[in-house]
């Protein structure tokens, strides 16, 4: 019988805890990856940037097993009834797998689990896209962790060499299925178009985290890594990413356990991915205007830091940080639309888009979720692009007719919105 190891979000070989234990466990090995309809139906724009990713992820994968004189088995359809397919097929040994964190998915494995145990075979799911698993950073009495000051805290107190060492996957390749290349299923056949743009690089080098700290809230300069989309799909280690932190930025560090963060607020809150993480704040009256949320959109606002932000997530697919939390305070606080709103189109346009991350950052801006701060911030977008964009640089950058008569004047007054925001909150929250 065969041992499968089942590929989701960690496309790659090495330092893979499913692969590795899939490799160690006596049997032949051989690599499963499952394009998905259920994501990938509801998909509007056929031009998408992560299944494009994703395939030729997935063409590489193809290439490193070929020459280990295996292959990658890739189907296209609905998990439940192509793990039916595939257990008529071959006899198994077990499935191999690293967990996932998002309702949806947790659901899927309960069923295909269920499946397979009907044939006692085994399901074996491990931690790999964190460092810690869930309930692995508690508070002293147990619970999940709501702020991140202290969550943080536990999480290096905790953190031993254990949590980043690497699985030696490559020293049992050996081990792998010997059988010929299978085709993999077109994006054409998928119904998604190409997308002829180069990814970030897979690594970042030690002098940019050098430099991290002082240059990560400047969008004009490159000062993040822009590891997002491989972080997403799993194609770096979060461990080798941890320990590279460790050696050079600390404030690096901080990042990477913000999305671990984030990771067991959904997994153990569920209920944020449709909900406030704080529920009274589902008593926030929106205005969610359609011309509003248009502008905002399409970078129209005439607030330069949030529409620069804004066209570069149209032409690119990703955006700064810095101008992700601009561009979200303004969508949720001056006009008043539903962070859920503001959610679902990053969600549609990100490359890098994450549920667990995007949604607690989301709720962060709206005040709604982990955060220990009044709900009355309000980013002054004037200000912020004073500071983090003193040469307008960025702004030039994505907008071209910056300065010039075609640029729209500001569609609301700051200070009024300001103070309109902080109203209504108020109202709705019965703070004084
Ligand atoms: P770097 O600064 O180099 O950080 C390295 C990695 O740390 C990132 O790739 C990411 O994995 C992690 N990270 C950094 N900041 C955060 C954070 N605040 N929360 C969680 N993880 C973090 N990040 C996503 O990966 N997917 C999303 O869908 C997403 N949506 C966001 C929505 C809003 C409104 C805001 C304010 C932030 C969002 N972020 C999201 C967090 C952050 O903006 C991006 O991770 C970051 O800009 C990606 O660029 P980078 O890889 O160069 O980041």
């Amino acid at each position: 019988p065969i041992a499968l190891c089942w590929l989701r979000r960690d496309l790659r070989l090495d330092d893979n805890a499913a692969l590795y234990h899939a490799l160690k466990s006596g049997h032949p090995v051989l690599a499963v990856f499952i394009f998905d309809r259920i994501i990938l139906d509801p998909l509007s724009d056929r031009h998408d940037r992560r299944v494009a990713f994703i395939h030729q992820q997935i063409h590489a994968l193809q290439d490193q097993l070929t020459q280990l004189g295996s292959t990658l088995l890739v189907y296209y359809g609905e998990p439940l009834p192509i793990w039916k397919q595939i257990m008529q097929a071959m006899p198994l040994a077990g499935v191999y797998t690293n967990a996932d964190y998002e309702t949806y998915a947790k659901e899927r494995d309960q069923q295909v689990q269920q499946l397979l145990a009907e044939q006692g075979i085994g399901f074996h799911a491990y931690k790999d896209q964190t460092i810690f698993d869930t309930d692995e950073v508690l508070t002293d009495a147990k619970k999940p962790y709501s702020v991140f000051g202290a969550y943080q805290r536990k999480w290096k107190a905790n953190l031993t060499d254990f949590y980043v060492r690497s699985y030696p996957t490559q020293n049992y390749f050996n081990s792998f299925y010997k059988t010929a290349a299978q085709a993999i299923p077109s994006l054409a056949s998928m119904k998604f178009k190409p997308v002829n743009e180069s990814f970030p690089a897979t690594q970042v080098s030690d002098q940019l985290l050098e430099h991290y700290a002082k240059n990560r809230d400047k969008p004009a300069l490159e000062g993040t890594t822009q590891l997002s989309i491989h972080l997403r799909f799993g194609t770096i280690s979060i461990r080798q990413l941890v320990r590279q932190a460790q050696a050079h930025s600390e404030r690096f560090l901080t990042e990477l356990i913000w999305r671990d963060f984030y990771f067991q607020i959904l997994d153990h809150f569920p209920h944020v991915e449709h909900k406030p993480f704080r529920p009274n704040y589902e008593a926030v009256p929106w205005l969610n205007r359609e011309e509003d949320i248009e502008r905002w959109q399409q970078g129209m606002t005439g607030y330069p830091l949030v529409d620069a932000g804004m066209r570069q997530l149209n032409q690119v697919g990703w955006m700064h940080n810095r101008a992700r939390l601009n561009a979200a305070s303004f969508c949720i606080k001056h006009l008043l639309i539903d962070w859920r709103i503001g959610e679902a189109y990053f969600a549609q346009k990100l490359r890098d888009y994450d549920l667990a991350a995007n949604n607690g950052n989301w709720q962060w801006v709206a005040g709604s979720g982990n955060d220990a701060s009044p709900f009355f911030r309000v980013f002054n977008p004037v200000s912020q692009a004073k500071t983090f964009d003193p040469k307008e640089a960025y702004i030039r950058e994505w907008i071209p007719e910056y300065g010039t008569p075609d640029y729209p004047k500001p569609m609301i007054e700051h200070t009024f919105a300001r103070q309109r925001a902080i109203d209504t909150y108020r109202k709705a929250l019965n703070r004084t």
